[in-house]
């Protein structure tokens, strides 16, 4: 009887948002829907997307996925953060670590005290030294976090980089057990209700017709239902994102698998390193205004560090989102909604924040518009705040060296950014905001590492300098001996997910 009350979803697209869709919607709303997926295979998904942020250990969690497996699967590794390199200056170098700074737990956010030193003209290190997360990734090192929190070991989260087209497979293979049928084919039309103008069924090229309740979109860049079927807006972010392809070449691996992504700056943008299991992933992201695609992939090659695996491959975009996500019976997920570029690793948590929701939303017989309406909200927001954190890398810089970065060091900014950097840079403060993506230590790492100091202090970090001067040594050997004492990255791969020999 319960087969006849549930919704029928129809989901148009099986990359990473297609089937991390049809997984948790298999698993977690199983009594309140049917699940249909159609992918192409002529088509093909988009294969890119290897590094990830924590909150993907929540997903996978949920869905009852063991990490071992997981990771020895995808041929993954751990992440627990991203470097940058020369994007403030040639030459710097800082970690944008998925942890606290200090102990995480004092008064005041820790900041605000190796702030307080520096305005009493203290030399001071750099803020990464007293991070835990920072100087396991700077010494190659990694170990789960301890959950007592009164160890430092307790003050990181790591997130993965793994194989982006093993994941979805993965996925498929979970979906499929729990239900969702999948039908192999090329959607060549939508077919839509007269009266309500809402989706009532695909039409795919053998001539199938799928119908459904609910269609999801998620058919990458190509945006069929929720771009071109429903004719959606696209709010274009180019003016202050100009980043719009990217080449990338996968290479063997000569150097170390590093427990964090790289992001290095370059002429024209900036390119990716991302050390999984069996080789490593690279790519330079540019704008084509600044940098043609020839003088882009041969840079490229240039920098990698191993033996090429595969020809440079160019991926075009552009930066934005659809106005709304979810029109009518039709909700866009991961690429067909929008894409912010891959700078910190945005695009798949943005899939999962959009499932979430919708899980949280999810509509009985008929589409709530309140409902609707309020799933708008929430993607508007994390998109939003990722814009702006995305376009403070680029703007908070002091590069001139080329024509790119004098473009975006001295382009116009939206408000909300303008906003969110004058509160700091008066006394070290970062606009709260409760849920979502890139808290305070997030905002403080990219600050600071990019040359944005505060030229004030929280009042009640103004303790007597001695004090904390020695506090903040103990802080640093304390980590250091911590940090020594724990396995080698691959170490630890190779004892708990090692990839399975192909
Ligand atoms: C250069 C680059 C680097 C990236 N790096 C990262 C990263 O490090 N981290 C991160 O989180 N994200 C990253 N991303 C984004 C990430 O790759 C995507 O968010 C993720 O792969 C989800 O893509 P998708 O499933 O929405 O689309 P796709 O993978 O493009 O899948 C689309 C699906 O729709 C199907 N389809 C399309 N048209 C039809 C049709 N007519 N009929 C039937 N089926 C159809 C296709 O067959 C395919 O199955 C990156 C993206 C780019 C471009």
């Amino acid at each position: 009887m319960a087969g006849e009350t549930r919704q029928r979803v129809v989901i148009v697209g099986g990359g990473t948002s297609g089937w991390m869709t049809a997984a948790a919607l298999a698993k977690l709303l199983q009594d309140r829907c049917t699940i249909d997926l159609i992918e192409s295979e002529a088509i093909g998904i988009v294969g890119v997307g290897e590094a990830t942020l924590p909150h993907i250990r929540g997903f996978n969690e949920k869905l009852g996925i063991r990490e071992s497996d997981f990771m020895s699967w995808t041929r993954a590794t751990f992440k627990l953060g991203i470097e940058f390199r020369d994007w403030g200056r040639i030459g710097d170098r800082y970690i944008h670590p998925f942890g606290t700074f200090g102990r995480g737990k004092g008064e005041v956010d820790f900041h605000h005290y190796w702030t307080r030193l520096r305005a009493a003209g203290v030399d001071m290190p750099p803020l990464e030294s007293f991070s835990y997360a920072c100087t396991l990734a700077r010494m190659n090192r990694f170990d789960l976090p301890s959950t007592d929190p009164a160890r430092l070991a307790s003050t990181y989260g790591y997130a993965y980089q793994f194989d982006a087209l093993l994941f979805a497979p993965y996925l498929r293979a979970l979906a499929e057990g729990l239900g969702a049928r999948r039908t192999e084919g090329k959607v060549v039309e939508v077919i839509r209700n007269n009266e309500s103008g809402n989706i009532s069924a695909v039409r795919l090229e053998s001539g199938q017709e799928i119908a459904g309740d609910l269609f999801i979109d998620c058919s990458g860049f190509r945006s069929l239902l929720i771009g071109e079927a429903l004719e959606e807006p696209f709010e274009d972010w180019s003016r202050w994102l100009p980043a719009d392809r990217a080449v990338a070449m996968p290479c063997h691996t000569r150097t170390e698998v590093t427990p964090y992504t790289s992001a290095i700056a370059m002429p024209a943008g900036w390119r990716w390193r991302i050390p999984l299991q069996h080789r490593t992933g690279n790519g330079y992201v540019y704008a084509s205004g600044f940098i043609s695609d020839d003088e882009a992939a041969a840079a490229l090659v240039a920098s990698v560090e191993g033996e090429p695996i595969a020809d440079p491959r160019l991926l075009r975009f552009r930066a934005g989102r659809r106005s709304r996500s979810w029109v009518g019976n039709c909700v866009a997920i991961g690429l067909a909604s929008g894409f912010l570029e891959p700078l910190e690793s945005t695009s798949i948590y943005l899939v999962q924040a959009a499932i979430t929701a919708l899980i949280e939303l999810f509509p009985e017989r008929e589409v709530s518009p309140v409902d609707r309406d309020e799933f708008n909200r929430l993607i508007d927001l994390e998109y939003d705040r990722i814009r702006d954190f995305l376009i403070l890398h680029y703007h908070a810089t002091q590069r001139s060296d080329t024509p790119f970065w004098d473009y975006v060091r001295t382009m116009p900014v939206p408000d909300s950014l303008t906003e969110k950097m004058e509160l700091f840079r008066s006394r070290g403060r970062i606009q709260k905001y409760r849920e979502g993506v890139f808290l305070d230590a997030s905002w403080v790492a990219v600050y600071v590492g990019q040359g944005i100091l505060p030229e004030g202090f929280d009042p009640r970090a103004d303790v007597p300098a001695e004090n904390l001067m020695q506090g903040m040594a103990a802080l640093q050997s304390e980590i250091r001996d911590t940090v020594s004492a724990v396995p080698g990255h691959l170490a630890y791969i190779d004892r708990y997910c090692a990839m399975a020999p192909s």
